[in-house]
């Protein structure tokens, strides 16, 4: 067992109406299911930082939220260090304890603070049930890059930057001192010039807690920046898993070689044309094709057939009928 996290066939589907609008979508719509995810096998050591990537829509913070059990999936396994896991975690013994576990942070670093809080509340409270003192929470600030953290345990929210926020946020993360943080676009509301401080943050938490990470991007050059290995998603399916600097020197999926050219033309954060109907039916699981197939510039007849499997190529695994 050497395997922090393992999830095997995670499956999550949503109830959706789709057909009409407005006030007939209740009463007239069709109820269908939309897979947010599908089939999911991802392991975490401890220590590694995955880096799970697509875009938007493609299943990544319902893969964050299941993997933080926040919420439960339709189907599949999760273990901990080898443990079972039900679930949502219930009662507040189960989420403490897995809580000092796996830690998760989000987006929007306000709106995870409570303005009326000092920062300081914020650390010491999450420190709770290991005796929590100011001069801790102060060495955790001090430890996220806020110092002297003496200095910010007054502080209240509004007075930092977005980058102070998220740095905050980590601080209480790491508070329970947990084996997995998972990162859901943590640099993607803040300001370019200061989200490469906030990814060198999490790298050397990475080297100084041994703190693995999974670290949801639709941003590629971060992905690759920090991760050790990445899953490449789209609607709900993994379409490339690997060593991050195997894929980066040859991605296989096309829609990884998409994903790469765009960050490489530095054009819109979307790839390539948005297909919404496209999205939308291959999420219903519509189609028989290729999930990726209307976007897709190599398709080809076999691809409307049938959506090929994800399959082990060396060190990767890829689902495509012609992987390059
Ligand atoms: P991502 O983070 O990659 O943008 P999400 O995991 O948020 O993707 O969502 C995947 C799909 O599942 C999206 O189409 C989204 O609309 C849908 N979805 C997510 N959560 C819910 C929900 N609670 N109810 C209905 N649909 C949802
Ligand atoms: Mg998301």
């Amino acid at each position: 067992m050497d395997q922090l996290i393992e999830l095997k066939g995670i499956t999550k589907t949503y109830p959706v109406t789709t057909g009409e609008t407005g006030v007939f979508k209740r009463l007239f719509g069709a109820r269908k299911r939309l897979f947010a995810l599908e089939g999911i096998n991802l392991s975490v050591k401890p220590g590694e930082i995955l880096a799970v990537l697509g875009e938007s829509g493609s299943g990544k913070s319902t893969l964050g939220r299941i993997m933080a059990r926040l919420e439960t999936p339709d189907e599949g396994h999760y273990t901990l260090r080898g443990q079972r896991q039900s679930g949502r975690a219930q009662g507040r013994k189960d989420r403490w304890e897995f809580g000092s576990q796996v830690q998760m942070i989000f987006q929007d670093p306000f709106g995870s603070l409570n303005p009326v809080h000092s920062i300081g509340y914020h650390v010491q409270r999450a420190l709770a049930l290991h005796g929590p003192s100011e001069q801790q929470a102060a060495d955790l600030l001090d430890a996220v890059g806020l110092r002297p953290g003496s200095s910010f345990v007054r502080k209240f929210p509004f007075e930092l930057s977005g980058g102070q926020r998220q740095r905050v946020a980590i601080a209480r993360a790491l508070a329970v001192r947990p084996a997995l943080l998972i990162a859901d676009e943590p640099t993607s509301m803040l300001d370019v010039s200061i989200r490469m401080d906030i990814l060198n943050l999490l790298k050397g938490l990475r080297e100084t807690h041994n703190l693995a990470i999974l670290l949801i991007t639709h941003d590629l050059p971060s992905a690759f920046y920090l991760s050790d290995r990445m899953a490449v998603m789209y609607a709900g399916q993994v379409v490339e898993c690997g060593r991050s600097e195997d894929i980066l020197e040859k991605p296989s999926h096309p829609y990884t070689q998409l994903l790469l050219r765009v960050a490489h033309e530095r054009i819109a954060t979307r790839p390539g044309k948005t297909d919404e109907e496209g999205m939308l039916a291959a999420q219903l699981r519509e189609t028989s094709s290729c999930l990726f197939a209307s976007r897709c510039p190599k398709v080809a007849q076999s691809c409307l057939e049938a959506g090929p499997a994800l399959t082990r190529m060396g060190q990767r695994e890829v689902r495509c009928h012609f992987p390059s």
